[in-house]
């Protein structure tokens, strides 16, 4: 009995000062994510500020777990939100319906929605997991000015940008 005591008491005394430890203090310390994680889902903008979502909902249309909810509105020069003719006045995903498959991200024409390193999602109300566009969108890069903004008439007609083939 005793040898299997000094057994077990050598085995938790190796681990302590002996191995390295493997225990993460999460959420102080996080691992990184792998570079293909599909984590949560943010909505980009191009460098100037103009939100790279133009409202086709070819996003929802692809989704599988139909989590997506868009609303288009019409860009005007005065009042432009996006490049080209409509922007998504309303972009909403249900975050308990999404399998994180990344469909939403291979249909978009213009990149606008991608799946990022975030994981830490939890609600306490399903209305909670409803992500709206203002949760989604990202901050306004430097240099760049918040959406709305007033445009020069005849520059932005073009909704999708030209766009290199992606490499991965
Ligand atoms: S990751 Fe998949 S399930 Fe989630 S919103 Fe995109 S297409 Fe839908
Ligand atoms: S995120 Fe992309 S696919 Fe979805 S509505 Fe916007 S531009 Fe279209």
């Amino acid at each position: 009995m005793i040898v299997e005591l000094a057994r077990g008491m050598w085995t938790t005394l190796r681990a302590l000062f002996f191995e390295k430890k493997v225990t993460v203090q999460y959420p102080e310390e996080k691992k990184p994510v792998t570079a293909r994680f599909r984590g949560r889902h943010v909505l980009n903008r191009y460098e100037n500020g103009l939100e790279k979502c133009i409202g086709c909902s070819l996003c929802a249309a692809a989704c599988p777990s139909d989590a997506i909810f868009v609303e288009s509105s019409e860009n005007t020069d005065e009042k432009r939100f996006s490049p080209g003719e409509r922007y998504a006045s309303t972009y909403e995903i249900n975050m308990l319906r999404c399998i994180y498959c990344g469909f939403c991200e291979d249909a978009c024409p213009t990149e606008a929605i991608t799946l990022g390193d975030n994981y830490e999602l939890s609600f306490t109300d399903r209305r909670d997991a409803i992500y709206t566009k203002e949760m989604l969108i990202v901050p306004v890069p430097q240099g760049g000015e918040p959406t709305p903004q007033v445009t020069e008439p005849g520059v932005y007609t073009r909704s999708v940008p030209e766009m290199k083939d992606p490499v991965d």
